[in-house]
């Protein structure tokens, strides 16, 4: 299988409490970091994108060596290192310059000398100079002198940028490949709700214009139209199904025909606005066209119109949300807006949120990354056995985006149960959130596996 184009990736090895999330907060460039006190504490996040280097990269925390209390200490020093090394261009072996070398640094150094990849040591939480002369007493792990930084207070922070620029360098033009393919470069978006949703409306803030004929009577005939706009210069269309109304007198195969029209046009669209009237509240239909926008693996925003109608106080978004939540409880995922076609309000955020739930789509999940987080979900709750086989789990990788795709690899795809093939799912997104976007995953038996060859 041919490697996906992606960004080079940063690895930070170490042991638990050396500093690894206090340094990866500050190279992904976040403001507000969240340093654990307890060692092994296990983070969600597990990677994040890096734009202060030269060339953008992804940074990976591979968990803290040791910090999985139910295995081997020396298995775990080894998987963890050996995920650093299978995936990264670069690793960043952080060790705590205040508490100077130790035995783990020891087995960890061994393991990463093999590394193809280059090792950068990190002294970590060398707070002030005088603490740089310790750099010594790293000396027998053979990775050279060391940088000294201190994750806390930003101390040689630019020093270890221009050691990873250099570091980097090799990787640009795949960094910027990488970076073009996961560009959203064009969007069709469909607008779908029942009559009366206020479709009609929102197209018209959308365009700026009175394009779309808005009118309080059902039953005014127009043919779904695609308006193209520009959005932050990303062309997008827009399918509209506003003219989509009851025909006629009949009413119940009238209907029928906007649903079909619906499919059509989710057919034709990367991601779906359904909108909801919130005076009526959800539907039965729209609960039938959320179960459309999924079947067919597309990506959805649920817009909330008519806010301006509804009496509130500081409770009622929760209680809407939660509403609408509990009633679309099979996508879980799906961002909501609060919007009033009509004044205006929130209708700024609904072009973002649709790009936003588009560049999930097209998101990439480096194999180290997913397999870590498989890993973790499998040490937490091991799979169980069905009929006295046990169904093994060998490794997972995604073979596409658009809608992201992982095949995972397992002994018998027959002994995995549906609960915990959505369990398995659920912690993917719960590393990797993927907002509003359908995940799928596809399992691969080692006899296919064998037979094919
Ligand atoms: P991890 O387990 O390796 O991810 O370590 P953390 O980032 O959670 O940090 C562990 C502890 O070390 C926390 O109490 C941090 O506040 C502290 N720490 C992290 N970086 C520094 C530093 O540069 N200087 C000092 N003095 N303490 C630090
Ligand atoms: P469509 O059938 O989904 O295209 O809905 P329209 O845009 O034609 O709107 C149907 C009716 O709802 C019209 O009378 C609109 O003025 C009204 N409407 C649309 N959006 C809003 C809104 O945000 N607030 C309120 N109060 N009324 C709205």
């Amino acid at each position: 299988m041919a490697n996906p184009i992606r960004k080079p990736v940063v690895a930070l090895v170490g042991r638990p409490n050396v500093g690894k999330s206090a340094l990866f907060n500050r190279l992904a460039g976040r403001t507000i970091s969240i340093v654990h006190d307890q060692p092994g504490v296990t983070r969600d996040r597990v990677s994040a994108p890096c734009s202060l280097t030269a060339v953008p990269c992804d940074l990976v925390d591979t968990g803290g060596i040791g910090s999985l209390d139910n295995i081997d200490f020396s298995e775990a020093v080894s998987t963890e290192a050996q995920i650093a090394m299978d995936t990264a261009e670069v690793i960043l072996f952080i060790v705590d310059a205040r508490e100077g070398l130790t035995p783990v640094d020891q087995a960890i150094a061994q393991q990463l000398r093999k590394a193809a990849a280059h090792v950068c040591l990190v002294l970590n939480k060398a707070d002030h100079e005088e603490l740089d002369h310790v750099a010594g007493d790293f000396a027998p792990l053979g990775l050279g002198g060391g940088l000294p930084v201190s994750a806390a207070h930003g101390r040689n922070f630019k020093a270890l940028l221009t050691e990873l620029d250099e570091r980097l360098q090799p990787f640009a033009e795949s960094s910027r490949e990488a970076e073009e393919a996961a560009r959203v470069t064009g969007l069709k978006i469909a607008v779908i709700g029942k009559p009366n949703a206020g479709k009609s409306s929102l197209l018209n803030r959308l365009v700026g214009e009175e394009r779309a004929i808005v009118s309080p009577i059902a039953g005014t005939t127009r043919d779904a139209v695609d308006t193209k706009l520009t959005y932050e210069d990303i062309p997008l269309t827009l399918i509209d199904t506003a003219g989509i109304r009851r025909r006629g007198k009949i009413d119940p195969g009238v209907e029928r025909y906007s649903v079909v029209r619906a499919h059509k046009a989710i057919e034709r669209a990367d991601v779906a606005l359904l909108m909801i009237d919130a005076e009526a509240g959800i539907t039965a239909q729209d609960l039938h066209i959320a179960g459309y926008i999924l079947d067919a693996w597309k990506s959805v925003v649920v817009l909330v119109n008519k806010w301006d109608a509804i009496e509130k106080d500081t409770y009622t978004m929760n209680y809407y949300t939660e509403r609408i939540l509990y009633e679309l409880n099979f996508m879980p995922y799906v961002p909501l807006v609060f919007i009033s076609a009509k004044t205006g309000q929130r209708v700024d955020k609904v072009l973002p949120t649709a790009l936003e739930v588009q560049e999930a789509r097209l998101q990439r999940i480096p194999t180290a990354q997913l397999n870590r987080v498989l890993r973790e979900a499998l040490d937490a709750h091991p799979a169980p056995s069905q009929a006295g086989k046990q169904l093994k789990i060998y490794y997972a990788t995604q073979v596409r985006s658009d809608p992201p795709t992982f095949l995972i690899y397992v002994n018998d795809p027959k002994l995995m149960h549906f609960t915990y093939r959505r369990f398995l799912e659920n912690r993917i997104r719960k590393a990797f959130p993927f907002p509003g976007t359908p995940i799928r995953t596809v399992l691969k038996g080692k006899k296919e596996t064998k037979k094919k060859k």
